[in-house]
């Protein structure tokens, strides 16, 4: 809690009916009731810690309910005598089966005196019960505040006046609809707020100067002479629409989307071959080692055979291999660097770069990425790629700023991963049937939930990697889990890729990236703990090559049928979009996308699926209000 913004934008979530008094005569059992009353007979006993239980009998003339209050302190006891009060809450059986309300909300006053309009006679908010204030301090806090700034609210500009209102409504409704109401203009002013916010980075990110790449010879020599395979039609769109973004003069700031197996990497490899082409240096950051060594790899096979000098920077290249690699790239005999978010640490200095490409940048901190701009004078051109396929309205609050490019098409061959939920009763089956894929030379798949990384992962790939050993003593499994150093994470991917060991059983560290064509049979065990966006991103690891591939999603015993359910969607479409939204609808935007650093802004008031849904609505409005020079968004939010 920072500013007086911050907490008028704390709203009840949800609100009570307390217009009118009921009489005690009236009162039904567990129907909550808003009852004026004296007290007789106030009693306390005295709990634990100096608390009280407090009980009195409260009249209101019509008859008398007895009224119980827990953990009090003893000063509450002596307010009570001669005070009357509104009662709110909702009466239940006591221990002798009589009507007895427990822990009202209580508001005392003296006798002659009203009821104080705020929290009785009226709809009041509940409040989340932040720091230990309760709803009715809370309410009277914002009272205060609200009255105080009064028609000099004057943080907010122009649409001050109607915030103003919408906020006195959400905090104090005057009749029944008026807060959804308020609650529903609020959400589109934070929209508003959100869009203007989103174009002003766009616009900035748009008046970068970039260096003049032109990609035409690159282009010309990757197809002809590098790739093994020609670009499919999405792959071409998006080359040339990033040819032209390099060669327009202006900084290029552009995502690529394209779902698992689209192809990205190339199109990445061939950005950062127009930069060498250029004289220019290029940067690929990756989110995890692995799969930073994995591009590092593929990039190789294309990018050396057309005479880039590549460069792997991971947290394991230490010591004198660092400062080599260092200096060869502040002398730019390093054209390619690949590597994690060591990149953007202070030491590495690039002589020239040109061209940044980001792969799966949701994962990085907003942060990450703009130390990554300023890498260089003019920034780099910087290319974001993505594999999650976003559902559109949060496509928009993430990635607004940038100019997209969508992968839509697969390269050719690749058939739908057949995909089947089962019980643990199949699981005997499954790894038969892993037994015959790799006896017929593929690769299998196994992946168990990490809940926590540490001991437990290291414990639950065991026991899995043993019943398979079990099951399938002839076959080589091999282990691959967060806290296993990176040599021996290499040596066994290496294994898998080779064939020496075809079964890996692994956490989700396999999730993004890994890229071997063989594999064709996925098992995920507990599947019922993940989402379905990040199933579908691990299924994305088979059907790489023109092999039939299979998904197997082993639910536990205790999976809820809704689970199920839920899973199902995965058998019947490998469209990730379609898959996203499901998620988004049951999960939340949390889930699908890392609740840590989901890129997503903070979001105050709008709801961040239902109402994110309007965002580019809420752009086009900025747009008009701009253009015809109004005021657009409230500061209230502090979207800067
Ligand atoms: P992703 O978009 O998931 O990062 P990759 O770039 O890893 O996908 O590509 C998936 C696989 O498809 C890789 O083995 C890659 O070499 C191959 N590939 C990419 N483009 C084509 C293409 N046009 N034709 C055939 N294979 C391709
Ligand atoms: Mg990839």
């Amino acid at each position: 809690m920072t500013t007086v913004a911050d907490f008028l934008l704390a709203l009840p979530f949800r609100y009570e009916d307390r217009r009118h008094f009921a009489t005690v005569a009236s009162l039904e059992w567990e129907r909550a009731a808003t009852i004026l009353v004296h007290f007789q007979g106030v009693r306390s006993i005295r709990m634990r810690r100096g608390l009280l239980r407090v009980e009195a009998v409260a009249d209101d003339g019509t008859g008398a309910v007895r009224v119980v209050w827990h953990n009090r302190y003893p000063s509450f006891a002596k307010a009570l005598a001669g005070k009357r009060a509104a009662l709110y809450g909702s009466p239940v059986a006591g221990s002798k089966g009589e009507m007895r309300i427990e822990n009202p909300e209580t508001e005392l006053f003296d006798p002659g005196e009203e009821a104080d309009p705020i929290h009785s006679r009226r709809i009041v908010g509940v409040y989340h019960r932040v720091a230990d204030i309760p709803s009715r301090l809370w309410r009277t806090l914002a009272r205060r505040t609200l009255d105080a700034l009064g028609p000099d609210f004057r943080t907010v500009s122009a649409p001050s006046a109607r915030i103003l209102r919408a906020l006195e409504e959400a905090h104090f409704p005057s009749h029944v609809d008026s807060a959804r109401a308020a609650l529903s203009e609020l959400a589109r002013e934070e929209l508003l707020a959100l869009a203007a916010r989103i174009e002003d980075r766009r616009a900035r990110l748009r008046e970068r100067p970039g260096i003049v790449l032109p990609a035409e010879e690159a282009i010309r020599q990757l197809a002809r002479y590098v790739l093994p395979f020609p670009l499919t039609r999405a792959q071409k769109r998006a080359v040339r629409e990033i040819a032209d973004d390099l060669a327009s003069g202006r900084a290029m700031a552009r995502l690529l989307q394209g779902d698992v197996g689209s192809g990205k990497t190339v199109v990445a490899g061939l950005a950062m071959l127009i930069a060498a082409k250029n004289g220019a240096q290029s940067a690929l950051m990756a989110p995890t080692e692995i799969l930073a060594e994995q591009h590092a790899e593929s990039l190789a096979a294309w990018l050396t055979a057309a005479g880039v000098r590549l460069g792997l920077l991971t947290g394991r290249v230490r010591g004198a291999a660092r400062k080599r690699l260092l200096e060869a790239l502040a002398a730019g005999s390093i054209d390619a660097l690949v590597g994690t978010h060591a990149l953007v640490e202070s030491p590495v200095k690039f002589r020239r770069l040109g061209v940044a490409v980001v792969d799966e940048q949701h994962r990085f901190g907003v942060a990450h990425r703009s130390r990554l701009f300023r890498k260089a004078n003019p920034s780099p051109h910087v290319l974001i790629m993505t594999a999650t396929p976003i559902p559109r309205s949060l496509a928009w609050a993430i990635y607004g700023e940038l100019d997209v490019s969508v992968l839509d098409e697969k390269p050719p061959g690749r058939s739908p991963v057949l995909t089947r939920v089962r019980d643990e009763s199949a699981r005997d089956r499954v790894y038969r049937f892993a037994g015959e894929r790799t006896a017929a030379g593929e690769r299998v798949y196994v992946v168990v939930p990490a809940i926590e990384e540490g001991a437990r992962e290291v414990a639950a790939t065991r026991e899995t990697a043993g019943r398979i050993a079990a099951a399938l003593p002839e076959v080589g499994i091999g282990i691959l889990h967060g806290r296993l150093p990176s040599a021996e994470r290499q040596a066994v991917l290496a294994d898998f890729a080779s064939g020496r060991r075809p079964i890996l059983v692994s956490t989700t560290v396999v999730e993004v990236g890994v890229d071997v064509p063989e594999a064709t049979l996925m098992i995920v065990e507990n599947a019922e703990s993940f989402g379905l966006a990040q199933l579908h991103q691990l299924r994305g690891r088979v059907g790489r090559s023109e092999r039939r591939s299979w998904c197997a999603l082993i639910v536990g015993a205790a999976a809820a049928e809704e689970a199920r359910r839920r899973l199902a969607v995965l058998e019947q479409t490998s469209d990730g979009f379609l898959i996203a939204e499901k998620d988004l609808e049951t999960r939340g935007p949390g889930d699908l996308l890392g609740t840590r650093q989901s890129g997503l802004p903070p979001l105050r008031v709008a709801d961040p699926v239902k109402d994110l849904a309007r965002l580019p609505q809420a752009r086009g409005e900025v747009l008009a209000m701009r253009a015809e020079g109004r005021v657009v968004a409230s500061d209230l939010f502090g979207y800067p």
